[in-house]
């Protein structure tokens, strides 16, 4: 396998044999002796396989993270796949390899990544056009000009809803008794960034005359989320709730505000749930936001 760079005294490509990578090696170039980066310091060099050696996997670890790079899910990575494949020019690089769910990976197949997500997004757009059209939006707050604003600023599209990302799992209020389960209506991962508090505003409305919880909730991005357990002692200390009781047709405002504990580079993943409990509860707008 052939490790392929730029040699570090002639900037040409040059290459070394990947088991020989540690030692001295001349560039065919320049015939200057050098050292070989590692894939940690050179993220395009590349070697001549469709297989990456494990030193390449660990950086791209490193760089990019254990979830799936998709944006709006959550899932551990399944493997790492080329965001360009290798027939379509792509190399066998820490740049060109990214972290993916299986489910991820197997939907982008052999496709350009860019070109995959953006079938992807069209096809979750047609499917939900009849949909209302809400906004969501991550702001920081403007009295900190010292926030290093790109941990906020989230690429088009990462605030996918839920819902588009996962597939539906089966209810488990379907069983004779069990108590009625919440809904998750949104969640947005956020961004590496000192995310110190959570704020989701609405406006509601209930078709019918009952009762309703509204949850903000938050946990560690790489968690998956088991809102059934919402109330109990799994979220207890990452969740609040605002409780409806309305007749039917009424509307309202309201707000619920969480704040996440301190934890150096944290990421997390906000996300909103609604128990509704017979009235039909709709949001007509809102905004989830995050603040320092
Ligand atoms: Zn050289
Ligand atoms: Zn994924």
């Amino acid at each position: 396998m052939l490790w392929n760079y730029n040699c570090p005294d002639c900037h040409r490509p040059t290459a070394a044999d990947w088991k020989l990578r540690e030692g001295e090696v001349v560039c065919h170039l320049c015939e200057r002796t050098h050292y070989p980066p590692t894939p940690h310091e050179d993220r395009y060099a590349y070697v001549d396989s469709e297989q990456w050696p494990k030193e390449m996997e660990d950086a791209v670890v490193a760089l990019r993270g254990t979830i799936c790079s998709v944006p709006g899910c959550y899932r551990e990575r399944a493997k790492l796949v080329h965001r360009q494949s290798l027939k379509a020019g792509g190399k066998t690089s820490v740049d060109n390899l990214m972290p993916m769910c299986e489910r991820h990976a197997v939907s982008k197949g052999e496709r350009d990544y860019d070109e995959w997500l953006v079938a992807v997004r069209q096809e979750d757009a047609d499917l939900k056009k009849d949909e209302p059209k809400f906004e969501i939006t991550i702001t920081s707050r403007p009295a900190a000009p010292d926030l290093p604003v790109a941990d906020y600023s989230a690429p088009p599209g990462l605030m996918l809803p839920l819902a588009a990302a996962r597939t539906p799992r089966p209810l488990k209020a379907a069983v004779a008794n069990a108590p009625p389960l919440a809904e998750l209506k949104l969640a947005i991962p956020f961004l590496r960034g000192p995310a110190g508090k959570v704020v989701f505003d609405y406006d509601w409305e209930m078709k019918k005359s009952g009762r309703c919880h509204v949850f903000l909730l938050a946990w560690p991005r790489s968690d998956e989320p088991d809102i059934s357990l919402l109330g109990g002692p799994k979220y207890s200390w990452l969740s609040t709730a605002k409780d409806h009781l309305g007749v039917r047709d009424e509307k309202g405002s309201a707000q619920l505000e969480l704040s996440l504990p301190g934890m150096p580079g944290g990421r997390w993943t906000a996300a909103v749930a609604v128990l509704d409990l017979g009235c039909e509860f709709q949001f007509t707008e809102y905004a989830l936001a995050a603040t320092s």
